[in-house]
């Protein structure tokens, strides 16, 4: 059963109930054990300014499992969000974010690094204390962390929520909305809440400019967000004709394999310093 496994022939969602109700017993205890076995890494995405300047990367979680291989995020985040183990995880993320933010600091690398928050860990009382613990454990200016929060995570918004969110922005904590466009969320949280910016999720980013409906729903949300006076990231922006598009239009931030795919953090540093002597 195990040798099925392997990182080709894995499949979390298989037609068989039985064997499908296995992996996921098994995934589940795989992860479970994962921070402990030093199993997961931070991979980190350059973001870039339209003017080709680098101003931040995004943190992404990378699981490497002796008998799986490599697990995509998109197949361990939901059981990890489904199961609450996704708190445990998500408290180590913040920890090495910050680790990575002091020793970035250490070389003059001084920029901000965003962080993917489930809605599961965003309803978790404890995760302001994990956050602020983890900043001043390296001295780092909250500023330099940027918590991403999808419109989802907003839906059932709680009076605790909003006080929560506000006590991070507050000391200077950043927010962004993540996949923006793909919630179920209202619009109004967007004045309601400290947002300080918004990524266009990667489906509208798709075939612009030649795709006549994204490229309606893009230029609307770029106006809409500027309008707000908050700034606007792109995600998944792979070709020059999208970043064309984008900087015509007044996008802030770029981010895409374009400019480059997430980098282990040795990678990220070599570009780094790249595209900080080239600017
Ligand atoms: P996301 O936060 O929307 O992250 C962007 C995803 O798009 C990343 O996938 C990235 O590799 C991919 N991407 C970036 N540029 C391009 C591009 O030009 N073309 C294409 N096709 N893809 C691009 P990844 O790393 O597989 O992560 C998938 C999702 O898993 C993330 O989506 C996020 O929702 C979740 N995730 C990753 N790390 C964490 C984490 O530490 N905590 C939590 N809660 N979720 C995480
Ligand atoms: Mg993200
Ligand atoms: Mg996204
Ligand atoms: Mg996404």
């Amino acid at each position: 059963q195990e040798a099925k496994l392997d990182r080709n022939t894995y499949r979390f969602y298989t037609p068989a109930m039985h064997e499908r109700a296995v992996t996921r017993i098994q995934m589940i205890n795989y992860l479970r054990q994962a921070v402990d076995r030093r199993e997961l890494s931070l991979h980190f995405q350059p973001q870039l300014d339209v003017s080709g300047k680098l101003v931040g990367a995004e943190a992404l979680l990378r699981w490497q499992h002796p008998v799986l291989g490599s697990v995509n995020p998109d197949e361990f985040i939901p059981v990890a969000e489904e199961t609450g183990l996704i708190i445990p995880i998500g408290t180590w993320v913040i920890r090495k974010a910050c680790e990575t933010l002091a020793a970035w600091q250490k070389r003059g690398l001084n920029i901000p690094v965003s962080v993917n928050i489930s809605p599961r860990q965003l309803k978790d009382v404890k995760l302001q204390r994990t956050v602020i613990s983890s900043l001043r454990e390296h001295g780092l200016h909250p500023s330099l962390l940027h918590l991403e929060i999808t419109e989802n995570s907003l839906v059932e918004n709680k009076e605790g929520l909003i006080s929560r969110l506000q006590n991070l922005s507050d000391i200077g904590l950043k927010f962004s909305i993540d996949d923006f466009g793909t919630g179920y969320s209202s619009l109004s949280y967007l004045k309601r809440l400290p947002i300080a910016e918004v990524k266009i999720d990667r489906s509208f980013v798709i075939d612009l400019p030649f795709d006549t409906q994204n490229t309606a729903l893009v230029q609307s949300i770029i106006s809409m967000v500027r309008g707000l006076g908050l700034m606007v990231v792109a995600e998944g922006v792979d070709s020059l004709e999208q970043l064309n598009f984008l900087r015509q239009n007044g996008c802030h931030i770029i981010q895409g394999f374009y400019h480059s795919e997430p980098l282990s953090h040795d990678h990220f540093l070599t570009f780094a310093e790249d595209y900080t002597s080239a600017s």
